[in-house]
């Protein structure tokens, strides 16, 4: 057994100061350093024109240079693909496992040089990046032992799958999806998101150096008609998908119209947005909501799927428990994330921080109650949002997610404890749900009434770790099977034995 308890990755300890020093030390030392992504083929390094990639917390600093895959790079990946998918497949799963298993540990060693990557090309904070790189090792490690028995001769993968992957973990669901494909015996074309670009590159070359073929595993940067080509092309046996659920849709439209050769549907994984909510009643510990509302709403600038966007408080508490959460907000520190004291960093892009403003200007325009801080000066040259509080009248007012710093709050009367579990589930989207309160009762009734793939009881809702919290929703959420959970090797594979428990 190659990983026999499966430990999850080890952190760092921010306590302990030759810790920090460290960190700061090797920060300081790559604060300069220029970075690279180009298409990672089977052959080589794609050429042509590369593009600046720049830091979302200041964007006179350029991490690295990118170069996209033209339609010829495209091609040449999809060919060389084709012709490595019979031996990748044919690799025992135990070879395919011990291979992702190093990359686990390469990716560890790194440690310091990724975190200071992902802080200037993501926008992460330090603990963030911490974190991320722990689940990255996570997964690959995860997925090595869930298909380390599997027998080329049972386990009949896809063949090439594409996988799509999102800015907000570049590191850990890039390396999620790809690690799941290559464990079940899938080749695998990546596509980066466009905005993170050269932590990808970073995880392509980690996997190569561990022993995973270069033709198994290739890199395809550029903007969203890469990942479209790939999606329409028969060659492409499986999609893997993390992001927004417009893509997903156009994703699955394409895919609805072909068939693999075995004259099945081509799977398609998709992790998509969330309109998450957490329900307070009255019995609810308020300094413990404080902390666990906070780290929902505001870690990673709110820039993850599970984010809280609409919390629910019981009229009773509503007064005191707002009255909190604005003072813990006052003493949220917002800048620049190289700082590591630095609680919420940079959204990724101008772009969005202006749909997130537009939002936050139509909730004031609407005569909604908005709550929020001047951002320090510090912020003056990237792309910040103040972490924003917003009082609504109901659940129904949220149309879209809003994937940023801003917290949504409604008050419910005790009668309205259950129509209001229902408004949330009437949004469509059930990715993360969290319920607070001290009776035992009320949080199996809101668990069970939650159409949310994962529930949280007196906690935050966000941060699912992987084989421990299988990850994923429902409904505008997302197609399932869960990532950092057995099942998604199944759909992964074209056959396997019955018995596997898959
Ligand atoms: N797995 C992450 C969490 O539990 C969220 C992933 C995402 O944002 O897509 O917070």
């Amino acid at each position: 057994d190659i990983y026999p308890d499966r430990p999850n990755s080890a952190g760092l300890d921010f306590a302990d100061e030759r810790v920090l020093a460290e960190l700061s030390h090797s920060l300081s030392a790559g604060a300069d350093h220029r970075w690279r992504a180009e298409p990672l083929l089977a052959d080589g390094e794609a050429e042509g024109t590369s593009v600046a990639v720049t830091n979302p917390a200041d964007r006179r600093d350029i991490v690295g240079h990118v170069v996209e895959a033209s339609a010829d790079v495209i091609e040449r990946a999809l060919v060389d693909a084709e012709a490595e998918a019979d031996a990748w497949a044919q690799t025992p799963g135990g070879e395919r496992a011990r291979r992702l298993v190093r990359a686990a540990d390469l990716l560890e060693s790194r440690r310091d040089t990724l975190i200071g990557l992902l802080i200037r090309e993501a926008g992460k904070t330090a603990a963030n990046a911490v974190s991320e790189i722990r689940e990255a090792a996570d997964f690959l490690r995860y997925y090595a032992g869930r298909a380390q028995a599997f027998d080329p001769a049972t386990h009949v993968p896809l063949g090439p799958v594409a996988c799509i992957s999102p800015w907000n973990f570049p590191l850990a669901i890039f390396l999620g999806q790809v690690a799941a494909a290559l464990a079940a015996g899938n080749v695998v074309l990546a596509k980066p998101a466009e905005e993170t670009p050269l932590a990808a590159a970073e995880a392509i070359r980690i996997l190569r150096e561990a022993g995973v073929p270069a033709a198994a595993v290739q890199l395809l940067p550029g903007p969203g008609e890469v990942g479209a080509t790939l999606v329409g092309d028969a060659r492409v046996r499986g999609v893997l998908f993390t992001g927004s659920t417009a893509v997903a849709r156009s994703i699955a439209t394409t895919l609805a119209e072909r068939l693999n050769p075995d004259g099945s549907p081509v799977p398609l994984v998709a992790e998509t947005g969330g309109q998450n909510a957490l329900v307070a009643d009255s019995s609810a510990l308020l300094e413990q909501l404080t902390a666990d509302v906070i780290a929902s709403a505001f870690d990673s600038a709110g820039q993850r799927c599970s984010a809280l966007r609409v919390l629910c408080l019981q009229e009773e508490i509503a007064d005191r428990a707002l009255a909190m959460l604005k003072g813990a907000m006052a003493e949220l520190r917002v800048g620049p994330p190289d700082r590591l004291a630095t609680d919420v960093g940079p959204v990724i892009s101008a772009d969005a921080r202006e749909r997130i403003e537009a939002h936050v200007a139509a909730m004031r325009a609407a005569g909604r109650p908005v709550h929020r801080r001047e951002l320090p000066a510090a912020c003056a040259h990237g792309d910040f949002v103040a972490p924003t509080l917003i009082e609504l009248e109901g659940v129904g007012e949220l149309t879209e997610e809003v994937f940023g710093p801003v917290l949504h709050v409604v008050r419910f009367a005790p009668s309205d404890a259950e129509r209001t579990i229902e408004a949330v589930n009437a949004t469509g989207y059930a990715l993360t749900f969290g319920v607070h309160t001290r009776i035992d009762e009320r949080a199996a009734d809101a668990a069970g009434l939650s159409a949310a793939g994962n529930v949280y009881v007196n906690r935050n809702i966000v941060g699912a770790v992987v084989g421990v919290q299988p990850f994923g929703g429902h409904g505008l959420s997302g197609t399932g099977p869960k990532a950092g959970g057995p099942l998604i090797l199944r759909r992964l594979l074209a056959a396997c034995p019955a018995e596997t428990g898959l």
